[in-house]
C-alpha cells in the first residue's frame, strides 16, 4: 500500500506501547481491504496534549491501552453506553472532530467465550478487578451470568462487586466456590513471568471452562494446569482479535476477515 497525501492515520496510545501487536494486526487488515490508511504506536506522556494533537492532526481512530482507558473519558465528546457503564474506553472514533469512545474488550471477550461454550445460566469466577475485569464482568452480567470477583486488593475488588452487585472472594479462595467458568484478567503468567499462575491448581475442576486473556504466551501456566486437569481452555488470542475486529468495524464500517488478523498476530508471536 502506497502512503500518500490521502493516507488516513490511526494508532494506539498507551505507555508503554512498543510491545503492542495492534499495529501489525490493523495494518494487515487495512492492506487486506485495500484501505489507504496506516496504524501507528504512540507512546504518550500527557493525555490532554495527545487529544489536542488527535483533533489538530485529524487522526481518524485510536486504540487506547494501559494506563489511559479510564482517564481518557473526560476528554471525549461522547461515550457509548456500554463503555460508560464499564468506565473504560479502548477505542476512539474521530468523526470530523467529534471524538466518541467505545469499549470493544467486552464484546471481544464475549465472542471468544461464546464460540467455545454455551454461557447461559453459568457461574463465573473472574480473577482481577481492573479495566479488563470490569469490561468482562459487565457484559457477562448483562447476559445473565452469575459473577464472583476474586482480587488481590480487597478495596478494588469490592468496588467492582458493588457495581456488578455480585460476590467478592479473596484471591486464595477460588478453590472453595463452585464455578463453571474461570477467567484470568490479571497479568500474572504473562511473559517474562511465565511460571506464575493467579490461582492454585485445586481451583481448576474437570469440565470447567478456563479462559486466560493473556496472549503472550498463548498457553500460560494457568492454561497448562487447567488442560492437565481436564478443563476446556481458551487463550487470550481470540479476545484480542475480536476486540480488534470490532475496532476496525467501528472505524471503517467494514467487517474484516478475522483470519487475516489472527494470522499476522500469530506470526508476530512466533506461534
Ligand atoms: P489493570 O486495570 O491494571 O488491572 C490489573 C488487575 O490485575 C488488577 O485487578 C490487579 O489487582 C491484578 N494484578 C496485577 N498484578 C497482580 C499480581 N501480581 N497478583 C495478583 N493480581 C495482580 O489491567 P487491565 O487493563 O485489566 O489488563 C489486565 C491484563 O489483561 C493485561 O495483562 C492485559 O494485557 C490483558 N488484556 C488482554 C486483552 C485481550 O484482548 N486479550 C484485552 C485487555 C487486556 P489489584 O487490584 O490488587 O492491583
Amino acid at each position: 500500500m502506497m502512503i500518500d497525501q490521502d493516507t488516513e492515520v490511526y494508532g494506539v496510545i498507551g505507555n508503554p506501547v512498543r510491545h503492542s501487536l495492534s499495529p501489525a494486526m490493523h495494518n494487515a487488515a487495512f492492506g487486506e481491504k485495500a484501505i489507504n490508511a496506516i496504524y501507528l504506536a504512540f507512546e504518550i506522556k500527557d493525555l490532554k496534549d495527545c487529544i489536542r494533537g488527535i483533533r489538530a492532526l485529524g487522526i481518524r481512530g485510536l486504540s487506547v491501552t494501559i494506563p489511559f482507558k479510564s482517564d481518557i473519558i473526560p476528554f471525549l465528546d461522547e461515550v457509548d453506553d456500554l463503555a460508560m457503564r464499564i468506565g473504560a474506553v479502548n477505542t476512539v472514533v474521530n468523526n470530523s472532530g467529534h471524538l466518541k469512545g467505545y469499549n470493544t474488550d467486552a464484546l471481544g471477550a464475549l465472542r471468544a467465550l461464546e464460540e467455545k461454550t454455551d454461557i447461559s445460566g453459568k457461574r463465573v469466577v473472574i480473577i482481577g478487578a481492573g479495566g479488563a475485569a470490569r469490561a468482562i464482568g459487565y457484559i457477562l452480567k448483562e447476559r445473565g451470568l452469575e459473577i464472583i470477583i476474586a482480587n488481590r486488593s480487597i478495596e478494588r475488588g469490592m468496588d467492582l462487586c458493588r457495581s456488578l452487585d455480585c460476590e467478592f472472594i479473596r484471591l486464595d479462595k477460588p478453590a472453595d466456590v463452585h464455578a463453571d467458568i474461570l477467567i484470568n484478567t490479571t497479568p500474572v503468567g504473562m511473559s517474562p513471568q511465565i511460571d506464575m499462575s493467579p490461582v492454585q491448581e485445586n481451583a481448576l475442576k474437570e469440565g470447567m471452562v478456563v479462559m486466560d486473556i493473556i496472549y503472550n504466551p498463548l498457553k500460560t501456566r494457568l492454561l497448562a494446569m487447567a488442560e492437565a486437569r481436564g478443563c476446556l481452555i481458551i487463550n487470550g488470542l481470540p479476545m484480542f482479535i475480536y476486540q480488534g475486529a470490532e475496532q476496525f468495524r467501528l472505524w471503517t464500517g467494514i467487517e474484516v476477515p478475522v483470519a487475516v488478523m489472527s494470522e499476522v498476530v500469530k506470526r508476530e508471536l512466533n506461534f
